[in-house]
């Protein structure tokens, strides 16, 4: 079986490296010269547009999956007539546009802060005056990682704006949350569902900073309902991320990701399967693999740089996973996953100097 990757950057390099035990072979697509891929199957460098090159591709492969949203749709379409395509076309074209992804939440009953589209100063006032500061003002595509988002605390943020910048966005309101969680649930095309634990998600400016799983959260069954309103409606198969804000016992939906998500890198040792290697099973219509939690994990995203890699291999119960990047201020480079139970004072206190340097 070969399996096609729109995309080459680290979730595809997961999804091969869990992928490869299996017997499965890979094949990659990426418009960027950067990627993080070599040595884990053959890779097409050419623009999204480029039909012939997107013929050959899919034509060497049994089935097509990507892993980041932002494919074009006439893409999408026009792999989804050579091949199966996993998640379809509409739950990619569905999750790259915040609009369309929160009128999804509206029109299934599943709670949202308030939101609006805007394309002007007009109608981001019409917002204004029936909710108050905070707002955030998001572009409705191409978003990731807290990039094209502005928060405006009061009035006098709206000088920061012009109309360009408000040219296919939506508003919503800020929300003070408790935490912040998300569900990843994963199905393949004859309807079998399983769900990873609720996950506790911390961001810093934006980017997954921490994440927990949390075995038996009292929001899991709520969570469980909601993205499987999701599921249906979309005929999704796949991994799918739901991420939430909880305030009091309430979640609000805040935004999905049609494949494998960060918040799940934790289930490569932490649960008996993987997201990686059960969105490959769903995609090619295999029994899923179980996916209860063996403890409580933590998931640390490294970004900007690796610390020293052999003084982290030096501290017990450590994973550290290089994702072979180029070093950015603030891109993810790597991460790191450990098992709490045993974790010390002490091993936390060292960890925490390795991570400063
Ligand atoms: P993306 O992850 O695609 O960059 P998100 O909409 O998830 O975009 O925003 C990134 C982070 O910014 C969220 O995880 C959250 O921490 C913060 N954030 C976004 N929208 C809101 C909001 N309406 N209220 C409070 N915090 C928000
Ligand atoms: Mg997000």
């Amino acid at each position: 079986m070969r399996i096609g990757i729109l995309g080459a950057g680290q979730l595809s390099r997961m999804l091969a490296l869990s992928g490869i035990p299996l017997g499965f072979t890979f094949s990659f697509y990426e418009p960027n010269i950067e990627h993080c891929v070599n040595g884990l199957g053959s890779l097409i460098h050419k623009p999204y547009t480029d039909e012939k090159a997107l013929t050959n591709f899919v034509n060497a492969c049994d089935v097509i999956t990507y892993e980041n949203e932002n494919i074009p749709v006439d893409t999408a379409q026009y792999i989804a007539s050579l091949k199966p395509l996993y998640p379809n076309v509409l739950s990619l074209q569905t999750t790259q546009d915040r609009l369309l992804e929160k009128t999804l939440f509206e029109k299934l009953n599943i709670q949202t802060v308030p939101f609006q589209k805007i394309d002007s100063l007009h109608e981001l006032e019409l917002f204004l005056e029936k909710n108050s500061f905070p707002v955030v003002i998001k572009k409705r595509r191409q978003g990731y990682d807290g990039k094209g988002q502005l928060k405006l605390s009061s009035a006098n943020d709206l000088s920061l704006l012009t109309d360009d910048f408000l040219n296919n966005c939506i508003v919503e309101s800020y929300i003070s949350f408790d935490r912040e969680v998300s569900i990843i649930a994963v199905r393949n095309s004859t309807g079998d569902c399983r769900y990873y634990d609720i996950c506790e998600n911390e961001h810093k400016n934006g980017v997954l900073n921490q994440t927990f799983n949390k075995i038996n959260d009292p929001m899991f069954k709520q969570a469980q309902q909601y993205i499987n309103r999701i599921i249906e409606a979309l005929d999704y198969v796949g991994c799918l991320a739901f991420e939430f804000f909880q305030k009091e016992d309430q979640l609000f939906a805040n935004e999905l990701a049609p494949r494998v998500h960060n918040s799940g890198h934790w289930t490569i040792e932490g649960s008996h399967t993987s997201q990686f290697e059960n969105h490959l099973r769903a995609i090619c219509n295999l029994h899923l693999g179980n996916t209860e939690s063996k403890g409580v994990y933590q998931m640390i995203n490294l970004l900007g740089k690796i610390p020293d890699s052999a003084s982290l291999l030096s501290l017990d119960y450590l994973h550290l996973h290089h994702y072979q990047k180029s070093e950015r201020a603030n891109r993810k480079v790597g991460h790191l996953c450990l098992p709490v139970n045993p974790i010390t004072q002490s091993y936390a206190e060292q960890l925490k100097k390795l991570l400063s340097v």
